[in-house]
């Protein structure tokens, strides 16, 4: 089986001027000067240059939250692609549950968006995951699979190990309340199940949880055996727990 090389993605969201941005890269880099993973960073648009200039030369990449569909066009407020990538950003977060929820991200739009960044070459970091409801009602392989075949269906199988996933149930975003590694290991096996039949290579696909995770609960996701990373939110504002996480891995 290929290995997977661990991937800890920081999710700053609406967080950090470029002053704080730059006083934490400042912070971080010496803490995992010897890690062998992919570490990334996501700030705000404003923060993006800020974190490029500070990473070159270092393990760190650094992912935009959003792009749009669309090359240019009559889009205000919406960056492209093919900005992100003339500012030396390497990956994009695409369909948060907070863009999908506040900003009406659609899976018709993702379904432009993955294979837009991917042609552009950026790395597109894809979430997926259940509300609440969904869970209760026995639907999260349902949302999953319908999220991954929708969000997915003009990526060629060939290209699909390019994308790294992020399996996020949206209970456990910003709650404090983080699935069990039992519960987030079956999300993610069945994660990989979906893009197999999908004609992926599904051994090489890095497949990330997001929801809460913590210093203190990051070895224990980790470990198991299809939890390839981790998407933090809360726990990346602070390059003392980022770094914790990290070494987690
Ligand atoms: C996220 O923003 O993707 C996330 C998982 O947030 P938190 O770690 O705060 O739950």
């Amino acid at each position: 089986m290929p290995e997977r090389t661990p991937y800890i993605a920081a999710n700053w969201k609406m967080h950090k001027t470029v002053a704080e941005a730059g006083e934490f890269v400042d912070a971080l880099l010496p803490r995992i000067a010897a890690t062998q993973h992919d570490v990334v960073i996501c700030p705000p648009f404003t923060a993006l240059s800020a974190v490029v200039e500070r990473r070159y030369g270092t393990a760190v990449k650094v992912a935009a939250q959003n792009m749009h569909e669309e090359e240019s066009g009559a889009f205000t407020g919406e960056v492209s692609a093919r900005m992100l990538v003339e500012l030396d950003v390497e990956a994009v977060v695409l369909g948060h549950s907070e863009r999908r929820q506040h900003f009406n991200e659609t899976d018709e739009a993702l379904a432009r968006k993955v294979p837009t960044a991917l042609a552009a070459g950026l790395e597109p970091i894809l979430c997926v995951g259940e509300s609440e409801d969904a869970r209760e009602a026995e639907q999260t392989d349902a949302v999953l699979q319908r999220q991954l075949q929708a969000d997915l269906a003009e990526v060629e199988p060939g290209r699909i190990a390019e994308v790294v996933i992020a399996y996020e149930p949206i209970w456990a975003i910003g709650t404090g309340r983080t699935a069990t590694p039992e519960q987030a290991q079956e999300a993610i096996a069945f994660i990989r199940d979906v893009l197999r039949e999908r004609g992926a290579e599904a051994d090489r696909v890095r497949i990330l949880y997001g929801g809460s995770v913590k210093p203190g609960n990051a070895a224990e996701l980790l470990a198991q055996p299809d939890i390839d990373g981790a998407l933090v939110g809360g726990a990346s504002l602070d390059p003392d727990d980022f770094a914790a996480i990290v070494e987690a891995a």
